[in-house]
């Protein structure tokens, strides 16, 4: 039985943390790191950290070793080792062998303009041609219509009609890289992970994800989505869009304000004790339902 496996066994919840190393954590990736922990030590379970380090080019030298530098100086401590996913490509190839020998991808070669004329869902014009899937060539899985129906532990219902609404979708990219959807889906498995809590981003994945994990005959844990920050201009806070890291030595004000933009109400003078502390009264207090069903909340709302 796998180290996993046995932490399986003992709790029944494994939640995880996946960020994506582009750069320090900011306020926004703060907060999807404090709500899978508050979930997971509310429900006597365990958290770990998955560094989701697939995409070299993007990803500059330290970042992954900031974060954890940072989620610790925060007192968020996670169980186990740090799955890195750059170690992990083999398991990633083998399920794409798994899906090829069941006939169910193909080679792509259509640009992202193609795609926009297309209205963003992939009208499987690839299907038919046979492209060898090599590496210059983007490798989609056929997809069937049917409907995948989700509820949300925060948002609610939440459907998708995977040929409908998405089309054949790329499991890995004309780089050669593997595709997000694919990645999450294996590790998810592979880590035994049973709730997933992040950024209201990813809702329109989640069906992709559920999709393959019926695929591949794995389980599918629960999804919870928390809105995400927004900047005075509706876009998302990332690196992408400049939005600066968290300053860890603010940190009792940060998970403060990160438990006011999570609905949890913290005792005003709670504000004065260590980040810690806070924590604590925070698994304590933990209630997901007051997460707001939203999509987005603007930066400036608790300022
Ligand atoms: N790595 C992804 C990100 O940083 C998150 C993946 C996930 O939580 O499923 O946006």
């Amino acid at each position: 039985m796998s180290n996993q496996q046995t932490l399986l066994k003992k709790t029944g919840y494994i939640g995880r943390f996946a960020p994506s190393p582009t750069g320090p954590l900011h306020f926004g990736s703060l907060l999807a790191a404090v709500a899978s922990y508050l979930d997971a030590r509310s429900n006597n379970g365990f958290w770990l950290v998955r560094m989701e380090d697939l995409d070299p080019p993007r990803e500059p030298s330290g970042a992954a070793d900031l974060i954890l530098q940072q989620l610790s100086a925060l007192g968020l401590e996670w169980d186990g080792e740090v799955l890195y996913q750059s170690t992990r490509l083999e398991a990633y190839q083998q399920t794409l062998q798994q899906l090829q020998v069941k006939n169910l991808c193909y080679g792509c070669d259509c640009t992202r303009r193609q795609i926009k004329e297309m209205g963003n869902v992939y009208n499987g014009s690839c299907r038919q041609r046979s492209l060898p899937a090599e590496k210059e060539f983007a490798v989609r899985l056929k997809t069937e219509a049917v409907g995948i129906a989700i509820n949300d532990l925060i948002q609610g219902p939440y459907a998708q009609n995977i040929a409908q609404d998405i089309g054949d979708f790329v499991i890995r990219r004309k780089d050669g890289l593997f595709a997000y959807q694919l990645a999450v889906v294996v590790d998810d498995e592979f880590q035994n992970i049973t709730h997933i809590i992040r950024g209201f981003d990813l809702i329109d994945s989640t069906p992709r994800q559920i999709y393959l994990q019926r695929l591949l005959n794995f389980s599918e844990p629960d999804y919870a989505h928390i809105p995400i920050i927004v900047n005075d201009q509706g876009q998302k806070l990332s690196k992408q869009h400049f939005a600066p890291s968290i300053n860890t030595e603010n940190a009792a004000q940060l998970i403060h304000r990160a438990l006011k933009f999570l609905g949890q109400s913290p005792p005003k003078d709670m504000q004065q004790q260590k980040a810690q502390t806070q924590l604590r009264w925070a698994i304590e207090n933990w209630d997901i339902q007051a997460v707001p069903k939203l999509a987005t909340i603007p930066d400036d709302t608790l300022i």
